[in-house]
């Protein structure tokens, strides 16, 4: 029978309509879904070993037969052994389960079994304790033994085994050569093995190939079948990138010796070489007919916001519109407060855009923004949500733009013709995701911090040093400085078990700081309240701030020079990261005590003790990383993550360096034509509306 990789799996043997439904909920629907499912291990079957031959701690497979089994009970409740015996033609040998005693209806007396584990030697003598098995039934394809043997991750009721099954089906039933995406002269250049071989191999690889590669994907294989998937995503981003450069600003602006005249004069401090450098390259983007599309990268601190203000002035000098979009309504205040404060003796008009901006004030803004009057509106997603028209809008700047969904900053582009847009994050984006999400935006960093910062002291402590932790912050104060006190969100009603803020905030006041002022603030008050808070706290006249996370991103009140987190335990690293960057801001040394509460787990430990260890916010995105992967780094928001079938972004990171090399090399030579420009626009287009900025 005919089949190519787009047939249905249920015209494939053995699959009747009920299979194939199975097959749906587990989301296999064609021949495609099934071999693009990898196997997530192999396990080397070639050699079963003969049950005489095995020996204390080896790991080894073996075939036999089981000869009697058995589920006892121990006294400690509910405490289930099952043990089997089994057997082959040179011996027999105990397999022990703990707590599983559903093997008793699984593994019954005769049935032929392959046992794959670690042999142990304890007083009872040799035995496989908690080994892989698996039922052999009718073997005729010859998958399950006597090779090396892909597993599938059960889904549904589809079991491993019978994947293992269907796929050696298709791959009977597909035609000797499969057709080709990757380009014929890249093929020839990379030496890739032909797809239809690839696939065969990644599910059965030759009994010669290495399991500790194939376990690892690095087989030839694998990789290939990696490659294509990455390159494929990255393709796409390519031919965005080259389509962006085709695009026209309506406005391009210029920089002459008037604008460098004022930038001079608005400059509160000199700039460091990194902002000095950064302001250049976007400078000189906005000077080209294309519009920016450009990302600032600079740890917390680094001061990112008065290189935006400089890149908004020469927008504004050429007669454009600035938007300038935070993420909370406190940041988008704080920055109202700084830019117009620079700008005041200028001639250019700020206002500040909230969901909490009253409706009738709201309503005048809304028509300064449309005739133009308004030369630079900060604002936080209000900005694109309410119905806010453009006269000339010329820039676009997205501060921590990572806390932003994909679609929010497209609706702010979408409302330029074609803006430069600059994206701002501290957050540092890992090479990996920096060559996917990110891929077609360039990049400016800022790798030096303004002059005098003394690097921040990071403590690790337990909960019960909690009194020295206290004297330390009531020197602080006594100097004239300023304290934030962290607490987990109080929001979490559930988590009662985690000190209110609020409590304790009454509780400092009153007995531990009684001569000093202190502050609450957290997610759930009003707007107004929280402004109210956040600026009595940036004009020193509350000097210990208790808050929840919300002052995690952006804030800068630079006398605060010591900062308490209470249940750092619970912490991400990421965000310990940034809420360390709200003290050292001043020339003062400052300190972060990361309070912890026992008992604390491994990863805990390992998350505060690389904080402590390092303050390069690139080292801690690493880190991060590794431990808890990009999902949950960078959030769902983050939509324009690959959905991967093949790879792995942490695992395959090189794999995604080649592909993005070469998709830009391709793009850039004019090869993406034919089929690969057809599947290119078919799969990107819908989603470019997406995409475009980044
Ligand atoms: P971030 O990059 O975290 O957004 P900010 O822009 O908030 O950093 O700047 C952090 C602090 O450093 C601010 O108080 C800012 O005024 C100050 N700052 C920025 N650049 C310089 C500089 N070149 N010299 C001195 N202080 C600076
Ligand atoms: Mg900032």
């Amino acid at each position: 029978m005919g089949i190519d990789l787009s047939t249905p799996l249920q015209y494939l043997k053995g699959v009747g309509p009920r299979k194939a439904a199975d097959l749906k909920r587990a989301g296999l629907v064609t021949v495609e879904d099934l071999l693009y499912r990898f196997p997530f291990r192999y396990e080397d079957r070639s050699h079963m070993q003969p049950i005489a031959s095995l020996r204390p701690d080896m790991r080894a497979a073996v075939l036999g037969e089981i000869k009697s089994a058995r589920l006892a009970i121990t006294r400690r409740r509910g405490f289930k052994i099952f043990n089997a015996i089994v057997s082959d033609t040179s011996g027999a040998i105990r397999c022990t389960w703990m707590n599983q005693p559903f093997l008793a209806d699984v593994l019954q007396p005769h049935a032929a079994v392959v046992i794959f584990g670690d042999v142990k030697l304890d007083s009872s003598g040799l035995h496989f304790l908690n080994p892989e098995y698996e039922l052999v039934v009718e073997d005729a394809l010859g998958v399950h033994t006597g090779r090396i043997v892909p597993f599938y991750e059960k889904t549904g009721t589809v079991t491993p085994n019978m994947q293992r099954r269907l796929v050696r089906h298709a791959l009977d039933a597909l035609p000797a050569a499969l057709p080709e995406i990757l380009p014929d002269a890249l093929r020839t250049r990379l030496h890739v093995e032909p797809r239809r071989a690839a696939i065969e191999a990644s599910h059965f690889p030759p009994n010669d190939a290495s399991i500790e590669e194939l376990n690892a994907f690095r087989t030839p294989a694998q990789r290939r079948l990696i490659f294509e998937e990455f390159f494929l995503f990255q393709i796409g981003h390519a031919w965005r990138r080259h389509a962006a450069l085709t695009e026209i600003k309506p406005h391009v602006p210029k920089v002459d010796d008037r604008i460098r005249a004022a930038a001079a004069r608005i400059l509160p401090f000199k700039l460091t070489p990194g902002q000095r450098q950064a302001v250049k390259e976007i400078v000189e983007d906005m000077q080209r007919p294309q519009p920016m599309n450009r990302l600032l990268q600079g740890d917390v601190g680094a001061g990112k916001t008065i290189v935006a203000l400089l890149a908004a002035l020469v927008a504004m000098e050429n007669g454009l519109q600035v938007a300038f979009m935070a993420p909370t309504e406190i940041l988008a205040a704080q920055h109202y407060r700084t830019i117009a404060g620079l700008l005041a003796a200028s001639r250019f008009r700020v206002d500040l855009l909230t969901g909490s901006t009253p409706g009738l004030e709201k309503h005048t803004l809304h028509a300064h923004v449309e005739r133009g009057t308004t030369n630079f509106v900060v604002g936080t997603h209000a900005l694109v949500q309410e119905n806010v028209r453009f006269h000339r809008l010329g820039l676009v700047v997205i501060d921590e733009q990572h806390r932003f969904g994909v679609e929010q900053r497209a609706a702010l582009r979408a409302k330029g013709l074609h803006p430069d847009v600059l994206l701002m994050t501290a957050t540092p984006i890992p090479r990996t995701l920096a060559l996917t999400d990110y891929s077609e935006l360039d990049v400016s960093k800022i790798t030096d911090l303004p002059p005098g910062r003394t690097p921040v002291r990071t403590w690790v402590k337990p909960e019960s040093r909690r009194d020295e932790i206290y004297q330390l912050l009531r020197d602080e104060l006594d100097r004239g400085r300023q304290a934030y006190i962290i607490y987990p969100l109080v929001e979490d009603s559930e988590k009662i078990d985690l000190k209110s803020a609020t409590e304790m905030a009454d509780h400092l006041q009153a007995e531990v700081f009684p001569a000093y002022r202190v502050a609450l603030l957290h997610g759930r008050m009003k707007p107004d309240a929280k402004e109210r808070v956040m600026s009595a706290f940036a004009g020193g006249q509350v000097h210990i701030l208790v808050s929840t996370t919300v002052v995690e991103v952006g804030v800068d009140v630079p006398n605060a020079s010591i900062m308490v987190v209470e249940h750092a335990e619970r912490f991400g690293l990421s965000q310990l990261h940034q809420l360390r960057g709200r003290v050292g801001r001043g020339p003062w040394e400052s300190h972060c005590v990361l309070l912890y509460q026992s008992p604390w787990t491994d990863d805990a430990r390992e998350r505060l003790k690389a904080l402590a260890a390092t303050s390069d916010g690139f080292v801690i995105a690493e880190k991060d990383l590794e431990l808890r992967g990009p999902g949950d780094v960078f959030g769902t928001r983050q939509s324009g993550l690959p959905r991967l079938r093949t790879g792995d972004l942490v695992r395959d990171r090189e794999v995604m360096e080649d592909a993005h090399r070469e998709a830009r090399r391709l793009v850039a030579d004019g090869g993406l034509t034919g089929e690969l420009l057809e599947f290119v626009q078919q799969r990107w287009e819908p989603q470019f509306g997406l995409i475009e900025v980044g």
